[in-house]
């Protein structure tokens, strides 16, 4: 069917039910708003067999998604929505553009889990917002800031336990959320929860188990994905 979107990890294509959509994983990786990229075979693989494993377990824990079905290596079926333009950010322990910022050294955990906002735009480089920003720029409403919130700490509760068990730290993550297209009131958790958004931490030795090991030119790179899936797959 036709495609409507192609981003820099994922294609969406339309179905014959004009209310969902089909997900393709791309093989590429890309970092640093795209100025480092390149491809990795299986990486789409391993994202969206990571992703619905995800996607399953919250959804059995009542976190709303998007997710509709399985459909093979790289696709899955998904509801239509209007995604916000808006980056949701939890933090569990410090690390990447936080350290940076606030000259926090990398690894020091958090009294609380700070949830943080960034406005997605390319061309501004995804600048970090809060919640009147996100009000003035027509990206969410404070209501929706609220529920965001909510559900983002949810989700971090449950994947803290969830690869706790699985023996990786959840560092820090990003979701995005949508309106569902026949229902704009309804918020739902979309896109991807996979090694590229999520910083997991061996539990014993701290092995980098996600992105920054091609952010950082670390190597093992779809090797240690691999891991995860086969982690979480026990
Ligand atoms: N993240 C993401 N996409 C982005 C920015 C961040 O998936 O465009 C994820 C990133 O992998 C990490 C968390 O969000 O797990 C926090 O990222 P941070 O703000 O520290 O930015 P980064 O260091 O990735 O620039």
């Amino acid at each position: 069917m036709e495609p409507i979107y192609e981003g820099k990890a994922k294609r969406l294509f339309t179905t014959e039910d004009p209310n969902v959509l089909r997900m393709e994983y791309k093989d590429s990786a890309t970092a640093f708003n795209a100025l480092k990229k390149a491809d990795f075979e299986n990486k789409g693989r391993l994202n969206k067999a990571i992703t619905l494993i995800i996607y399953r377990m919250l959804e059995e824990k009542g976190v709303k998604t998007h997710l509709v079905s399985d459909v093979d290596d790289i696709n899955l079926l998904v509801t239509r929505v209007s995604i916000l333009p808006l980056e949701v950010i939890v933090r569990n322990v410090a690390a990447g553009s936080f350290s940076k910022r606030m000259g926090i050294t990398e690894g020091t955990p958090f009294q609380k889990p700070i949830v943080e906002f960034s406005y997605k735009d390319d061309a501004l480089g995804d600048p970090f917002i809060n919640d009147d920003y996100a009000r003035e720029m027509g990206a969410a409403t404070q209501e929706e800031c609220d529920v965001l919130k909510k559900m983002a700490l949810v989700i971090n509760d449950t994947l803290i336990e969830f690869f706790l068990k699985a023996n990786m730290r959840l560092i820090d993550f990003k979701v995005e959320f949508g309106r569902l297209a026949n229902d704009s009131s309804t918020i739902v958790l979309a896109d991807e929860i996979s090694p590229d958004t999520c910083r997991l931490w061996d539990v014993e030795t701290g092995k980098k188990m996600d992105k920054d090991r091609f952010r950082q030119d670390m190597g093992d790179f779809m090797e240690v994905y691999e891991e995860v899936l086969a982690r979480l797959q026990k």
